[in-house]
């Protein structure tokens, strides 16, 4: 049987999922009052859907708006979330991506300015294997801005994240992308997971990491698991009222 989560979706199944996602999101405190999910358009690629400014939790399909990867603008009149950049820069480099997270995460913050990296301590969080760079702001504006509000931006975070699963960014937070929303979402709870554990694990002792082998065997595993997952958090999290 196909898996579900590799399944092209419809436009109507991308809303759908994306109002969930927002809720799944919220409640495993990976956002809170601030962050957002957006997918690409499966019937435009050079458009993404996310949220226009609401908080996570209240995300209804009614608050989704489109937005051009091209410059990260949405249609005129609609007010977005100024961190849209963060998003189109994705969009524009990684074809291959579909779904974007960006979060605050407190657990995630200590990773992007201690000297620490991010790395799979949990099987359940192999795919950090393949990367967690920490993007620097500073590197790329002198203003004193910490948000992602210019397409010149966006494009330097994605450059920065180039082709791993999640990069860090120092004094703000993280953002995570995925081949598709129950990819990214899966990504995002469990990014925020491992830094719970190292964090946990060094206030015990020293820590011991999986080997590079047992991550790409456990990351290969876990992919199939995300119809299990996602049908779990969407079940939870309010997908039968929608
Ligand atoms: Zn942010």
């Amino acid at each position: 049987m196909t898996a579900a989560h590799t399944v092209r979706p419809t436009r109507d199944q991308v809303l759908k999922n994306l109002v969930i996602a927002n809720r799944v999101l919220a409640a495993y405190e990976v956002v809170d009052g601030w962050g957002h999910v957006s997918a690409r358009d499966p019937d435009d690629a050079d458009s993404f859907i996310m949220s226009a400014v609401r908080a996570p939790a209240l995300v209804r399909e009614r608050d989704l708006v489109a937005i051009r990867v091209g410059d990260g603008e949405p249609p005129a009149q609609i007010k977005a979330s100024v961190e849209r950049h963060i998003h189109a820069g994705i969009y524009r480099s990684r074809k291959d991506v579909t779904a974007v997270v960006h979060c605050h995460a407190e657990a995630l913050i200590p990773f992007g300015v201690a000297g620490v990296p991010l790395r799979p301590l949990a099987h359940t969080d192999a795919f950090l294997i393949d990367g967690c760079p920490i993007w620097e702001i500073r590197a790329a504006t002198y203003r004193d801005t910490m948000l992602v509000d210019t397409a010149e931006l966006g494009d330097s975070l994605a450059a920065t994240l180039a082709q791993a699963p999640i990069a860090l960014m120092r004094g703000h937070g993280a953002t995570i992308v995925g081949a598709s929303i129950h990819e990214a979402v899966y990504r995002a709870i469990y990014a925020r997971h491992a830094a719970l554990v190292d964090l946990a694990g060094r206030s015990l002792g020293t820590v011991r990491y999986l080997s590079t082998d047992e991550a790409r065997s456990a990351a290969d595993s876990t992919v199939k698991t995300f119809d299990r997952t996602w049908e779990l958090w969407s079940t939870q999290h309010g997908a039968t009222s929608l």
